[in-house]
This record gives structure tokens, C-alpha cells and sequence, in this order.
């Protein structure tokens, strides 16, 4: 079980999060929604572990332990993932080089020996050919005039080869078109498991068509002020947020 109690965080003196209160169980689709400026991504990057956050009060914790004095690389060891609102470009490194060395640093951080290569090229085949990828692909130099969905089923190939207890997505569906979204969408509808949460990060609810959650929680000035069920987001999406935002449209 992911538990956020009572978290308030800082950036640069202004606070962001002001007594936030989340549980996302394992097997669960948690959705997040909210205005911009609501403290969303900011909720996201500390979770993750991020520097330049100031946690001023509260608790992160995975099953039970708490993981806020874990740096970025023993909370992904610990099973968080976090995909990125902007992918990088990193040209001359080949994507299969990036997937391996993204899992061996998890491995490493965990105290395991790294994979194999052989090893690695079977797993790395299996989880593309459950997520139809396709694996010339992963020749090319990571992102590297990829498209926009290209990039997202690298993402999500990469979340899969992580295999993580808590995925989070931020706004993973901004700017993306309808073919993007649903990849996004049938990535993570493919890794929901029993043992495995996802905190679905979104201000339109589109994704949501696509990727149905659990349960629907509204987030404002870095509070969450209201949980639902998948209804939620369609009432959000005729009324807005009015009803539950004090100064939203
Ligand atoms: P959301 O993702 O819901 O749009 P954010 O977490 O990005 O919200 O931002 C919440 C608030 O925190 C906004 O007012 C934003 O301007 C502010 N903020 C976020 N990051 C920083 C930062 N690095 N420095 C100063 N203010 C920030
Ligand atoms: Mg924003
Ligand atoms: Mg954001």
C-alpha cells in the first residue's frame, strides 16, 4: 500500500502541498485530477523523490515503511516509477542500451548482480511483444525522432521492464493524440496486476475513457477535496471543477 499522510511541502519558501492525505492499494487505478497549478506534478516529483522539494511535514510510505529519506534511486529500487511529462533525446545511446542500464541501476540499488545480456534480450523481447512494440525500435538511438506515441511506448516498455509496485503517470496524455493515448492507456491497462498501484495524473478526462480507474480523487491547492468513483471525471468533464473549487471556473 502507497500511504500519504498529512504532506506538506515547500518550493522555494511557497507552499505547494498542504496536508495532503492519499492511499493508493496495490492492484488499484487511482486517478488525480485537478486545476493547473494544484499541486499535482509537485505531489509526483516528491513521491519520486526529486531534490528542490522542501518536506516540511508528513509521511510517504510503502507498506509501512517510510521513503522519504530514500534518494530517487532506492525509491524506484523500492518500486516507484515515474514517467515524464517530456521525454529525453539521447542521441547515441541506443535504446536497448538505455532500457538495460535503467534495470541493472535498479538491480544494483536492490543489491542484485545485473542481468544478463541474454537474459536481458528475453525479457526485453517478451515485454515488447505484450505491448506491440515494435523491436527494431530499440536500435535506434533513444527517442531520436521518435514520435510522439513512439516515445510513450518506450515509456511504458521501459515502466514494464521496471516492473514497479506504484506507477505514476503526470500528465502523460498532454499534447498526445488520440493513437498516443491509447497506448499510454493499453500499456498501463496491460500492467495492472494484484501487487501493482497506479496513480494516473490528469487534467482532462480523456485518458480516462481509455483507462478506467478505480477510484477518482479531485486535487486543489495541494489538498485532495474529493474522492469518487470513475464517475467522477465524467462530472468533472461537463461541470468542471466548480463544485468542489472554490476559485475555479
Ligand atoms: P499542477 O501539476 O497541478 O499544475 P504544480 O505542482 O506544477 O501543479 O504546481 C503547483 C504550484 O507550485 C504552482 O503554483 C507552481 O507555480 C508552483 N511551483 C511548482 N514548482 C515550482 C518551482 N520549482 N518553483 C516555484 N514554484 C513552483
Ligand atoms: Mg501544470
Ligand atoms: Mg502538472
Amino acid at each position: 500500500m502507497l500511504e500519504i499522510k498529512n504532506l506538506h511541502v515547500e518550493v522555494e519558501g511557497k507552499k505547494i502541498l498542504n496536508g495532503l492525505n492519499l492511499t493508493v492499494n496495490p492492484g488499484e487505478v487511482a486517478a488525480i485530477m485537478g486545476p493547473n497549478g494544484s499541486g499535482k506534478s509537485t505531489l509526483s516529483y516528491v513521491i519520486a523523490g526529486k531534490d528542490d522539494y522542501d518536506v516540511t511535514d508528513g509521511e510517504i510510505l510503502i507498506d509501512g515503511e517510510n521513503i522519504l529519506d530514500k534518494d530517487p534511486e532506492e525509491r524506484a529500487a523500492a518500486g516507484i516509477f515515474l514517467a515524464f511529462q517530456y521525454p529525453v533525446e539521447i542521441p547515441g545511446v541506443a535504446t536497448m542500451t538505455f532500457l538495460k542500464a535503467s534495470l541493472n541501476a535498479q538491480r544494483r540499488a536492490r543489491g542484485e548482480s545485473d542481468m544478463s545480456t541474454p537474459d536481458f534480450m528475453r525479457v526485453v523481447r517478451e515485454a515488447a511483444a505484450k505491448l506491440e512494440v515494435d523491436p527494431d525500435m530499440l536500435k535506434r538511438p533513444l527517442n531520436v525522432g521518435f514520435s510522439g506515441g513512439e516515445k510513450k511506448r518506450m515509456e511504458i516498455l521501459q515502466m514494464a521492464l521496471l516492473s514497479p509496485r506504484y506507477g505514476i503517470l503526470d500528465e502523460t496524455d498532454s499534447g498526445l493524440d488520440i493513437d498516443a493515448l491509447r497506448i499510454v492507456a493499453g500499456g498501463v491497462n496491460a500492467l495492472r496486476a494484484e501487487n501493482r498501484g497506479f496513480l494516473v495524473i490528469t487534467h482532462y478526462q480523456r485518458l480516462l475513457d481509455y483507462i478506467k480507474p478505480d477510484v477518482v480523487h479531485i486535487m486543489s491547492r495541494g489538498q485532495i477535496v474529493k474522492t469518487g468513483s470513475a464517475d467522477l471525471a465524467l462530472e468533472l468533464e461537463k461541470n468542471g471543477y466548480r463544485d468542489y473549487v472554490a476559485d475555479a471556473a
